[in-house]
């Protein structure tokens, strides 16, 4: 699939939830959110549907998303569906690491390929801080568990706020280095604000070579992060809404002022 400016739409980022186990002072209002009706939620049957059907127009990378994609019960099953499918070459998972421990193994043998885990410093009463109550030690364990169960690469996921070089990040690089770890660096972003830059050491956020579509949990092909332009499923049709996403993907990112990181799945 080519979009208007002529670039190849090969990568689906599906949010599989809406509910997250941590509440991150960059993602999520501390009084939580207001969660999706679980009948808006996408059957795990109808999330295979749309992969299937975005597999045959030309996706190869999927990335499964939320959220927290491992407070959603099935999922390992559901990987395993995922991998069966002809034609991924690609499979991901973005996760808190904080239920890692327990899933590492079984994705991994469900057939994930690769991890990305999120991990914004290595002091235990800042991680409390930033995730609102999150135990450092359980992601710790849980990227351990990742490295052991052979899942390849584990990436580590920095947010930072003005530079890689700040203390945290720094900390977090030595952690990495240390352990075989590859570290992205990702500034915070406001998606209302539009504010947003290319992620060190991976590809988010350079519109020139973006080659993404995003799934939300409520069944919304997005075109774009920074932008409100969206495509229903269930009402369009898989196939319509994701030849309407691709034909009116946007040149560049602008603002999104209807979505959050924790429903799109960042
Ligand atoms: N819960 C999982 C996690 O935290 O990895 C997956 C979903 S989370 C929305 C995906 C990624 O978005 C995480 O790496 C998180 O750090 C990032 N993220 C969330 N809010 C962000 C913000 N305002 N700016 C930049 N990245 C953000
Ligand atoms: Fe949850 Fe991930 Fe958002 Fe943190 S960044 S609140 S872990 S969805």
């Amino acid at each position: 699939m080519y979009d208007s400016f002529n670039r190849r739409i090969s990568y689906l980022r599906v949010s599989v939830t809406d509910r997250c186990n941590l509440r991150c002072t960059y993602c999520m209002p501390e009084q939580g959110i207001s969660m999706l009706p679980h009948s808006d939620i996408l059957t795990y049957e109808e999330i295979l549907e749309v992969i299937r059907v975005s597999v045959a127009m030309g996706i190869d990378k999927v990335r499964i998303t939320g959220g927290e994609p491992l407070v959603r019960k099935g999922l390992v099953p559901f990987i395993a569906k995922v991998a069966a499918i002809p034609g991924i070459t690609d499979l991901g998972l973005t996760t808190n690491g904080i239920l890692l421990e327990e899933f590492a193994l079984p994705l991994a043998e469900a057939g994930l390929h690769r991890i990305n885990i999120s991990l914004d410093t290595i002091d235990p009463v800042k991680y409390k801080w930033i995730t609102r109550g999150g135990d450092l030690e359980k992601v710790l364990k849980g990227i351990q568990a990742a490295q052991d169960a052979g899942l390849k690469p584990v990436k580590i996921n920095c947010v930072i706020q003005n530079s890689s070089d700040e203390p945290d990040a720094t900390a977090v690089r030595e952690f990495c280095l240390a352990r075989g770890l590859e570290a992205r660096f990702i500034h915070q972003m406001n998606l209302g604000e539009g504010s947003f830059t290319i992620v060190e050491n991976g590809h988010g956020g350079d519109c020139e070579r973006c080659n993404r579509l995003r799934l939300t949990a409520n069944g919304k092909i997005k075109p774009c992060l920074f932008s409100d332009l969206e495509f229903d499923i269930r009402r369009q049709g898989i196939k319509q809404a994701i030849e309407q996403a691709v034909g009116m993907k946007p040149e560049k990112g602008l603002s999104n002022t209807t979505g959050f990181f924790h429903n799109i799945g960042g």
